[in-house]
């Protein structure tokens, strides 16, 4: 064991919709440089916990570089190549480093790169030399290639969805570094791609809760250092969409290739029971407002920002006013305009606002209501369930109440995020448990926040960019045939 350790740390954290109009651009990332990454540490985030098992280990991390943003469009070309130079230069400014930790999302696509981090790991890898230690956590929404894997020593993605182990799995990524250090062993890491675009599915229960326990018995075997689920983001037209099984093992890569068949045939043979479905937001209200389980959480997941979608979507909202719903709180629709016209008017004014629906016609019209400003707050808040302890700002929020609604508020946001928790609506005074229905703008995130409180959760799934109907999005990139798009695909292990 050596003390004078120093592992360099550094992220381009992106997930592309590649469906989304516009392009993400350089001023869009919260980027921190050097030290100020430290701010990370303590929360339940991958760069904040392997800062945290860095001290552990009596490793010196080495904070180099950091970019994040929310899932939005195509990254600009000249965004991405400007961040990475950033990287790397600062990157060779600590070497030489004991090893590299990368703080990643595995759903990055550039104009003209389809594998944002296929290539940020071959660039670090070229940089750093073949003999030093690069691992990497990941999100398992992540789109896997060979270059991802070719480039790193070990491959970690979160197994929850709700993802409330990324820092669990940075924390074994810099733990792998260590152990390569203190053993002197390489480890083998070996993938095999599933040819099937995966709905966004929760671990919590279900398909998707038999299959992580299937790969955590997996990992049971000794010479077994991580199996990755990628679920896969399949709203992303690139040539690697679909769904990857990552295996980082000892040994020669014989065993990790064998046991990353072995999971990926399971994925494969449960397909059926992961198939989408779809109720409408009519159909998702009707089937609330008939429950005798409140509060009834319903998420609208087709206007997920988390996955690329505005959150401006009036469908789910425009649903509940017009079948009359009590008693109904929804939180939250982004509108910078009418949550700045409610700030300007004041608590206890009565305004006339065109809600909602400003970015595109596909999420829906505005909404034209009298609303009375019942609350405000900056919206700054501090994430309670996810990524438990890191700082959230929605941007000014503003509790309005339509006139003529029997105990109905809105909650609007300024800034694009899908909702986490129950922060939002605590943030304007609503406490949800009191509410028969309570909506929001998530996939499946919400979940670690509000499963505990929901008597019944109900998925509306209207036109949006991230519906589950993944038949409407053009594929002109994807190399194969897809599963569910197409039925009659025949796979085995060596197919892909
Ligand atoms: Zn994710």
């Amino acid at each position: 064991m050596s003390t004078h350790r120093r592992i360099a740390i550094a992220g381009i954290i992106h997930e592309t919709n590649t469906y989304c109009r516009d392009q993400t651009q350089l001023g869009d990332f919260h980027i921190m440089r050097g030290e100020k990454m430290l701010q990370l540490e303590g929360s339940e985030t991958q760069t904040g916990a392997a800062v945290g098992m860095c001290r552990e280990l009596g490793v010196t991390p080495v904070p180099v570089f950091w970019a994040n943003t929310q899932p939005s469009g195509t990254i600009a070309r000249d965004a991405y190549e400007s961040m990475k130079a950033e990287l790397l230069e600062a990157l060779a400014a600590v070497l030489p480093v004991d090893g590299v930790f990368l703080d990643l999302h595995g759903a990055g696509v550039v104009d003209g790169i389809p594998d944002l981090e296929g290539d940020l790991a071959m660039s670090v890898r070229r940089l750093v030399g073949e003999a030093v230690p690069l691992t990497a956590a990941f999100d398992l929404h992540g789109n896997v290639t060979q270059e991802m894997v070719d480039a790193l020593d070990g491959v970690f993605v979160c197994h929850e969805y709700p993802h409330i182990d990324q820092h669990l799995r940075a924390r074994e990524a810099v733990q792998l570094i260590n152990d390569m250090l203190n053993e002197n062993f390489r480890p083998s890491v070996r993938v095999c791609s599933l040819p099937m675009l995966m709905p966004t599915t929760t671990t919590f229960h279900g398909p998707g809760k038999e299959l992580k326990e299937f790969m955590r018995e997996l990992e049971a075997d000794p010479q077994i250092i991580n199996v990755s689920f990628f679920h896969g983001f399949p709203y992303c037209d690139v040539p690697h969409v679909g769904s990857h099984l990552v295996v980082t093992a000892r040994g020669n890569g014989e065993i990790a290739r064998d046991k990353a068949e072995i999971a990926a045939l399971r994925v494969w043979s449960l397909r059926e029971l992961l198939r989408p479905t779809s109720l409408s937001a009519e159909e998702a209200v009707a089937k609330a407002m008939a429950s005798a389980k409140q509060p009834v959480v319903i998420n609208e997941t087709s206007d997920n920002c988390g996955g690329g979608s505005p959150g401006d979507g009036t469908h789910l909202m425009r649903a509940l006013l017009d079948a009359g719903a009590a008693n109904a709180c929804f939180g939250f629709i982004v509108d910078a305009e009418v949550a700045a016209q409610a700030h300007e008017a004041g608590v206890g004014t009565t305004v006339d606002v065109s809600l909602g629906a400003k970015t595109d016609s596909l999420h829906g019209e505005p909404l034209k209501l009298r609303v009375y400003v019942k609350a405000l707050h900056d919206g700054r808040c501090i994430m309670q369930a996810m990524a438990k302890g890191s700082r959230i700002n929605y941007g000014k929020l503003a509790r309005l109440q339509p006139e003529g609604s029997d105990n109905v508020d809105i909650v609007v946001g300024s800034r694009r995020s899908q909702t986490f928790d129950t922060e939002p609506f605590l943030a304007v005074g609503i406490d949800v448990t009191r509410r028969d229905i309570v909506a929001l703008k998530s996939s499946n995130h919400f979940r670690a926040g509000f499963e505990s409180i929901a008597g019944e959760i109900i998925t509306a799934d209207p036109p949006g960019l991230t519906t589950h109907h993944i038949e409407v999005f053009p594929r002109d990139h994807a190399v194969q045939p897809l599963w569910p798009l197409d039925d009659t695909i025949h796979w085995k292990p060596g197919d892909t």
